[in-house]
């Protein structure tokens, strides 16, 4: 498989309704599906695709509702929605402030977004097919420079 090269920032995206929107300044962090069992329920889907980034570089407007989970290793998550449509667009760990975890099917173009590692991979939905060359993680990782590393072995950045 050939990898879309990663499109110059901003990236912009929003929700189904069009009430919220939001852009990303930065390059993304890593390109991370997670296959765990929250990740289903609160998609719909076999897994949820997200962009790792830097939340000083992200802005939004719209009103937008938060929902805290709590997952089951003590992690701590505000899950952002519109408030109009309800789809959900990006999470804001708590124990990871700087972070902002965009859901990648919310981007205006999310063309580029090939995963560079699975977590959770042992709860993937049969059908599922993996990247030969992303990261796969059982379970999660203890730190999430893993997620990061993938991401820089697979797109060296640019100067
Ligand atoms: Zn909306
Ligand atoms: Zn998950």
């Amino acid at each position: 498989m050939k990898r879309p090269s990663i499109p110059a920032p901003p990236h912009a995206g929003g929700c189904l309704c069009g009430a919220v929107r939001y852009r990303l300044d930065a390059r993304p962090l890593a390109v991370n599906a997670c296959h765990c069992h929250d990740c289903k329920k609160l998609s719909g889907a076999t897994n949820l695709l997200m962009i790792l980034a830097m939340r000083d570089a992200f802005r939004h407007q719209g009103a937008v509702e938060r929902y805290r989970k709590r997952a089951d290793s003590g992690r701590e998550v505000d899950i952002v929605r519109c408030a109009t449509c309800g789809v959900r667009m990006w999470h804001e760990p708590l124990t990871g402030a700087h972070f902002v975890f965009i859901a990648a099917g919310t981007l205006d173009d999310s063309s580029w977004a090939v995963p560079t590692s699975h977590i959770w991979v042992e709860k993937a939905s049969p059908g599922v097919g993996f990247e030969g060359d992303a990261v796969k993680v059982v379970g999660q990782p203890g730190d999430r420079q893993l997620l990061i590393d993938a991401f820089d072995r697979l797109y060296p950045s640019q100067p």
